[in-house]
This record gives structure tokens, C-alpha cells and sequence, in this order.
């Protein structure tokens, strides 16, 4: 017996599901940068919005013509999978479409395969189309500049290639074809190689097979460069997602203890610091080791579909804000961060750069009005308004760079106990006038 196929099958698997787990674990290293934050509050809500808002895809289906696509390729990404196990025990004991053994269930599966296989060719056709000949609008924004367009793309040949390899071997394979149940869509295919002898269809559904597989595993190692990632971060981040109403802010933890120290009664207000005290906390966010790890796991399951974008109403009256641009933003520094620790060992050595200024502008971040419309339209719970308001935060608070307007109106509060620049005593004029 031949195992010659079987030993470099296993040896490809080993080498792509390895740099997988390489690429995981990078990924969990780079988010683990993040701030600690509690969200082990209410488990039962946070199972729902994940089975809810990421297995049921509620929130993609508000826009529907893209949500029913959407749908119909998560659904075939899902299902084909249990197609890519009969490959892999294929392919490591050298059996042929082992699952053949299950009769008319067989049938039935690899049917429903073939049908998804076509819509899911179809659905990738109509996305290519929208955004390379229609050109919708927010698949064009300034921050889809070469590397994210030209992603969303690649992955769409990828699927289409993908698929399309599946029927091609499904409609070579003599002995599937033989058995006339499951090929529903790969009986009108095999008219094509009608002629061929059977020994050359044999290589090409080998060649077929062989480029599936392959093709998959490069696919899986691709996510961790590319904005679909969502595909597996979606479930966590779904999860993790604020359970707070829209609107509600965080206290800033430095500064309630600060005001706990000043309110405590008991407190000296003379004493000297302990020897042993930590220096005071930087007040908000000016780079990505000041966020908290859910806004970090954002940053990664940041789809790129510019829905956020699209119902911002900073940047659709032309203010210079794009809240997908503040993830994509975030992802990139990120990476750069942990490109910084590979390099030097381990430890992050200064590069002189931070998120604030480098990446994102204060222009950008004083132009949102915190309406909490990319929050609400985001399909994966993503909050780029709670970057926003750190980002505000430390420069507020660090860096009295408040724009003009603010600082008067905080000097305002602070002086007269209201924004407007009069005496508390002149409150009630009004009333004589
Ligand atoms: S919260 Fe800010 S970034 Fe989000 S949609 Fe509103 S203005 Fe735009
Ligand atoms: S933040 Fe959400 S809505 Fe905005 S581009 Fe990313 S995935 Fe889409």
C-alpha cells in the first residue's frame, strides 16, 4: 500500500493547523496588552447576545439584501466544514469518502454541500459586484486605501475558488457520480469532462482535492491578517459586548479613588504618600497598552463593513471622522506594538510613536458627538465610541487639550456652577427682565 500521500497530508496539516495555533497565540498575547476589566457579570444576557447577535446574525439582516448574503455564506462556511472532516480522515488513513458509509444521509449532506457551494458562488458574485462596479459608497471611504480593499477582495476569490474546487472534484469523482445521489448541482458539471479519459479525471479530482484542502488551511492562516478574523472573534466579542444602556459612561476608576481619598473624612490631608505607593495611573487612553482588552478585541473583530461609518453623522456631514477608521486604527498600532516585541525578545522597547497623533487625530476625536449611532449599527457589539471617549479623557485630563469652547464651558462649571460665564447670583435676572 501507497502511503506516501498519506504521510505529506499530515505533515500539510500538521504545518497549517501549527502556524494556526502560532498565529492564536499572537493574537491572544496582543489583547491581553489590554487593561484587566470585570465582565463576568450576567452570563445568561451574555450567552444570548452571542447566540443572538453573532450565531443568529440579528443585527446583519437590518440591512437586508447584504444580510441574507451574509447569511448565506456564514451558513455555508459552517456547513461545509463537516465536509472538510471527511477530507481530513480521507487524507490521514487514505480511505475514500468515508462518510459514503452513512447511505441516503450521505446523499442529503453532500446535496445541501452543493446547493450552499452555488449560492454561496452566487452571494460572493453580488458582493464583488457592489463593491468593485457599484462602488457603494462606504466600501470607498479614505481609509479603504489599498490593503483593505484589496483584502476584501482576496477573500472573495478565495470562497469562489474554494467552491468552485468542491463541485469541480465532486463532478470528477467517477465513483460519487456513480452512485447518483448528493450530486445535485455537480451532474450538471460533469457534462463538461465528458471525453476525458478515466484515468486524467482521476487527476483532476485528485488535483481538485488536494487544491481544496490546501486552500483551506492557507485561508485559516490568512484570518489572522485580515479583517476576517470576525469570522472566529465574532463570538467572543459578541459576548463580552457592554451590557450597560447605550449612553451610560464609566467612571474613570484613578479618579474615583482620588475622589473617594479627598471625600473620606478619616483621610489625612497632610499625610505624605506610603513609600511603597504606585505612581498615580495615566488618566484615559493615548496608546493601545492604556485601553481595556475588550476594546483591544474590538480592534480585531473589526469587520471593516463601514456600517458605522455610513450612520455616523460627524462624518456624513464632513467632519474628519470615521469610527471604522478608529478600529482599523487601533488593529494596526496594535500590531505594530506586538511586531515591537517580537523583534526586541519580548520586552516593548519605545518607538516614539503612540495611537493619539500618529494614528488617530484630535480633530478626529472632537468631531464625535457620542450619539451612539456606530454602536448601535455595529453587527459584531463593537464600540469605537468608547475609544473615542479615553482618547478625549487623556487629553482632557493629561493635557488640558481641551478645544477652546470645552475649556471655558469646564471653567465655567468649575467657577459659577453652571457652562454659561455668570455670577450664581445673577441667575434669576431673567425673571425681571
Ligand atoms: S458616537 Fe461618535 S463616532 Fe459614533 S456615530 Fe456618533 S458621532 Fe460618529
Ligand atoms: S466597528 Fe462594527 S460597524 Fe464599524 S466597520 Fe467595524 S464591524 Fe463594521
Amino acid at each position: 500500500m501507497n502511503f506516501i500521500p498519506n504521510i505529506l497530508f499530515a505533515i500539510t496539516l500538521i504545518i497549517g493547523v501549527g502556524f494556526f495555533v502560532k498565529n492564536v497565540k499572537s493574537l491572544i498575547r496582543n489583547i491581553n496588552f489590554g487593561k484587566a476589566i470585570d465582565v463576568s457579570d450576567n452570563k445568561k444576557q451574555r450567552w444570548k447576545n452571542m447566540a443572538m447577535i453573532a450565531l443568529g446574525q440579528s443585527k446583519m439582516v437590518r440591512r437586508p439584501i447584504a444580510g441574507f448574503l451574509h447569511v448565506i455564506v456564514y451558513v455555508g462556511f459552517i456547513i461545509i466544514n463537516i465536509e472538510v472532516l471527511e477530507i481530513i480522515i480521507d487524507g490521514l488513513f487514505g480511505t475514500h469518502r468515508i462518510f459514503s458509509g452513512t447511505g441516503s444521509l450521505y446523499g442529503i449532506l453532500i446535496a445541501s454541500f452543493e446547493i450552499l457551494a452555488i449560492l454561496v458562488i452566487f452571494a460572493v458574485v453580488v458582493f464583488w459586484i457592489r463593491r468593485n462596479i457599484i462602488k457603494l459608497k462606504r466600501f470607498w471611504n479614505p481609509e479603504m486605501t489599498s490593503w483593505p480593499k484589496n483584502d476584501a477582495n482576496y477573500i472573495l476569490y478565495f470562497e469562489m475558488v474554494l467552491m468552485s474546487l468542491f463541485l469541480i472534484m465532486n463532478a470528477t469523482d467517477v465513483q460519487f457520480q456513480a452512485m447518483h445521489s448528493g450530486n445535485i448541482v455537480s451532474q450538471f458539471i460533469e457534462p463538461l469532462f465528458s471525453g476525458v479519459s478515466e484515468s486524467a479525471l482521476h487527476i483532476i479530482e485528485r488535483s481538485a482535492w488536494w487544491i481544496h484542502i490546501i486552500g483551506i488551511l492557507i485561508f485559516l492562516n490568512y484570518l489572522y491578517y485580515s479583517k476576517h478574523l470576525h469570522i472566529l472573534l465574532a463570538f467572543p466579542n459578541t459576548y463580552y459586548g457592554s451590557l450597560k444602556p447605550k449612553g451610560e459612561l464609566d467612571n474613570l476608576e484613578a479618579v474615583t479613588k482620588e475622589v473617594m481619598l479627598m471625600m473620606d473624612p478619616n483621610a489625612d490631608p497632610f499625610a505624605a504618600p506610603a513609600d511603597d505607593a504606585e505612581d498615580p495611573e495615566k488618566f484615559g487612553a493615548s496608546d493601545v497598552m492604556d485601553l481595556n482588552w475588550v476594546q483591544l478585541l474590538n480592534a480585531y473583530t473589526c469587520t471593516e463593513c463601514g456600517r458605522c461609518t455610513s450612520s455616523c453623522p460627524a462624518s456624513l456631514t464632513g467632519k474628519k471622522l470615521s469610527p471604522r477608521k478608529i478600529m482599523m486604527d487601533t488593529r494596526d498600532r496594535l500590531e505594530e506594538v506586538g511586531k515591537n516585541i517580537d523583534k526586541n525578545k519580548g520586552t516593548f522597547v519605545d518607538d516614539g510613536k503612540q495611537l493619539l497623533n500618529d494614528y488617530i487625530s484630535p480633530e478626529e476625536l472632537w468631531a464625535c458627538t457620542t450619539c451612539n449611532a456606530c454602536v448601535e449599527e455595529c453587527p459584531v457589539s463593537i464600540s469605537p465610541l468608547s475609544i473615542i471617549l479615553d482618547m478625549r479623557r487623556y487629553l482632557v485630563m493629561e493635557q488640558s487639550a481641551a478645544p477652546s469652547e470645552l475649556n471655558n464651558m469646564m471653567t465655567n462649571i468649575e467657577n459659577n456652577g453652571a457652562p454659561w460665564p455668570y455670577n450664581q447670583m445673577d441667575r434669576l435676572n431673567w425673571k425681571d427682565e
